[in-house]
Formats: structure tokens, sequence, C-alpha cells
């Protein structure tokens, strides 16, 4: 679950429109660091977190003012370069890290639940998740070093992947060594889905969004727009709705789980809930701000429905998950995607595959080992 080589799907590039509220403004410290701060009023603040070594570029990690101090909506990846920026982030809002009264996380990847622990040490602040996430981060932290590797070794076995992808995996799981980010936070509140977090003199709803994450939610601030935009205040969005990509949707099952789930069918449902709330502006957690949710919801329901259609095309003859993926249209071709990228491509054509049986439109062949699935 140490998803550093995170890999984004094929993009839609509408651009949202930007809103005239935001003030951003730069702060430098110790000469090179530089942090990007944007003030988006009404006692909302984002501050740039990078990611190292990472396509995406950084997390924006959003300073909400309560009357008990500020509280932090995702924290960043755990990382020394990340810290000191969000040390540098909140210095230049006025405030700092000691000063952190809570944590609310939208959900347990590491570029966003990555740095929570360490300001907790720093502040005494509590955090919370959603207890679906919750749930991964416990298994994260309980799980001996080289489990996890064993268990995706398996799984891509199953589902076709060659024997020279697999082999790394085994030799990897064999030699048992510690992956970096496996001991993550374990929260102390639990979000609660359509209640209203107990933040003193602030109104912030949790909206509970499983598709990205099994326990992701969208945080909805029921207030009026401070650049008085038309709409119902203004949402954190996490990774569910980001204004230029769409997020990867794979599946959410560990060594333990049996079940499975349809990660896609809860993705697209939470995307409708989500058009329906009519915020008048967006604050996700990657890229920029922007408005008309409901038309960027859209967008993503088209672009997901081409794309089930695109894959029924090509199972017109049976494909094994592996060979549906090879086959799918990525950013570069597939000889170029690194092979932990190949294991999310692969969990998202599977993803994808999923919802198309329980739509009916296509089945696994019955006896086929590895399973092959054909359009029906
Ligand atoms: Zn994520
Ligand atoms: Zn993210």
């Amino acid at each position: 679950m140490v998803d550093r080589g995170y890999y984004w799907n094929k993009f839609s590039l509408q651009w949202g429109r930007r809103t005239g509220a935001a003030k951003p403004y730069v702060v430098r410290r110790d000469g090179d660091l530089m942090t990007q701060v944007t003030d988006h009023g009404g006692g909302v603040h984002s501050i740039k977190v990078p990611i190292p070594d990472n396509p995406l570029g950084h997390t924006l990690v959003h300073v909400l003012d309560t009357d008990r101090g500020p509280v932090l909506i995702d924290t960043g990846w755990d990382d020394p370069e990340a810290w000191d920026t969000l040390e540098a982030g909140l210095a230049a809002v006025g405030t700092e890290v000691a000063d952190v009264h809570g944590v609310v996380i939208t959900h347990h990847h590491p570029d966003h639940h990555g740095l929570s622990g360490q300001v907790r040490e720093a502040s005494g602040a509590w955090i919370a998740m959603h207890p679906a996430d919750t749930a991964i981060v416990r298994r994260t932290r309980e799980s001996r070093p080289g489990t996890w590797l064993t268990y995706l070794a398996a799984k891509l076995s199953a589902v076709g992947a060659p024997e020279e992808h697999l082999a790394p995996l085994r030799a990897g799981g064999g030699r048992a060594r510690a992956l970096p980010g496996s001991r993550p936070a374990l929260p102390d509140r639990e979000i609660v889905p359509g209640e209203l977090l107990a933040l003193a003199g602030r109104r912030l709803r949790a909206i509970w969004t499983p598709g990205h994450t099994p326990g992701h939610v969208c945080l909805h601030l029921e207030e009026e727009h401070p650049g008085n935009l038309p709409g119902r205040g203004r949402l954190f969005s996490g990774d569910h709705l980001l204004p230029g990509i769409s997020p990867h949707i794979g599946l959410y099952e560990g060594p333990d789980d049996a079940a499975v789930g349809d990660p896609l069918g809860d993705y697209l449902d939470s995307l409708e809930r989500i058009g329906r709330l009519g915020a008048a502006e967006v604050l996700p957690a990657h890229q920029y701000a922007f408005t008309d949710a409901a038309g960027r919801v859209r967008e993503l329901l088209g672009h997901h429905e081409e794309r089930l259609t695109g894959l029924l095309g090509l199972l017109a003859q049976p494909l094994t998950p592996w060979e549906l993926a090879e086959r799918m249209e990525w950013n570069r071709p597939w000889e170029q995607i690194p092979h932990g990228s190949r294991n999310i491509a692969v969990s998202e054509a599977e993803a994808h595959l999923r919802r198309l049986v329980k739509l009916g439109r296509a089945e696994a062949v019955p006896g086929s080992e590895p399973v092959t699935y054909i359009a029906v």
C-alpha cells in the first residue's frame, strides 16, 4: 500500500474557472525553501506541500481557522522537505505547528496522512479519519514486512501477470524489509458520515465518498462563500474531485479480506452525491481550487462511461486483467510504464472489469486460469 509510484491514468484536461477570491503569496525561508500559501478567504488557507519524486508535485494542505486553533485538512508526505514546507506555511499564515488543534484526513494515502503523526507529536492535536480507512492504517501497521509483497505476487499471478513481473515481488517478499511509510499514525477520532465535525465556530460536514479508497471523505464547509460566489459553501474534495485529473480507482482488499467490492461503482455513486451538493467552490488536495463542481462531475462520469465502452470493445476476445491493462490506453506506452505503476494499472483494469461484470456487460470465462473475461 505504499504507493509512491502513483499512477494517474490518462486525464481529461478541462480546466475549471479560477475564482477571484484566492490571493497566493510566496514565503522564502533559509534561502532556498519556497512555500506557496494561498489565502482562500473566510479563515481558510492552503499550503503547497511537496511530494518527493512524484508527477503530482504537491499536496494542498488546507488550514481552517477555528475558535480553538487551526485545524489541518490532510498533512502531506512524510519527508523532511515536506515538513519544513508545512512549518513555513503555517508561520506564513500567522500560526505554528504547536498550535494545531486537530487534523482531519480525507483518506489514508501517504501524500495526505504522511505527516499526521509528526503534527500530533508536536502539537497534541487529534487525528480524525473514516473507520474504513483507519482499518487500512491498522492493517498496514500490523502486517509483517513482506506480507504485502507476497500477497501482491499471488494476486498478480492469478490475473495473468508474467513471471518476469512477479520475480522481483517474490524476491522482495523474501527479503522481508520494512517499507517506507509502513507505520502510519493511528487516528484517535472517527469521522462519522453526514455529521458535523466538532469544530468550534465552524460548520464542517463529513460526506462519505468511497471509491478512491473505501473511507475517503469530502468535507463540506457549510458557510457563505467569502467571495459571495453563488452556491452552497465550499467543498474540501481530497482526491475525489480534482479539476484536471481523474483519480486512480483500484481495489480495496488486502491479504486478509475475502470481500470483493465494486470500488468503481462506489466512486461513480459518490461522484453523483457530490455533484448534487451545489458547492460554490471546490478546494481539492492537488492542483488548484475550482468552481462548477457539478460540471466537473458530469465530465468525470462521461469519462468513465467512455472508458467502460472502450474496454467492452477490447473484450470482444477473452483477456486476463493483465492483458486488458496492457491494451488500455495509458498516457505512455506499456513498455515505458515502470514496474510499480503496472501494479496500479492492473488494479484499475480489475476495478473496471468488476463494474462491467456487475452491470452484466462482461463475464468471467468459466474454467479459465488465469481468469479471462469477455464482453456479453
Ligand atoms: Zn489518494
Ligand atoms: Zn492524493
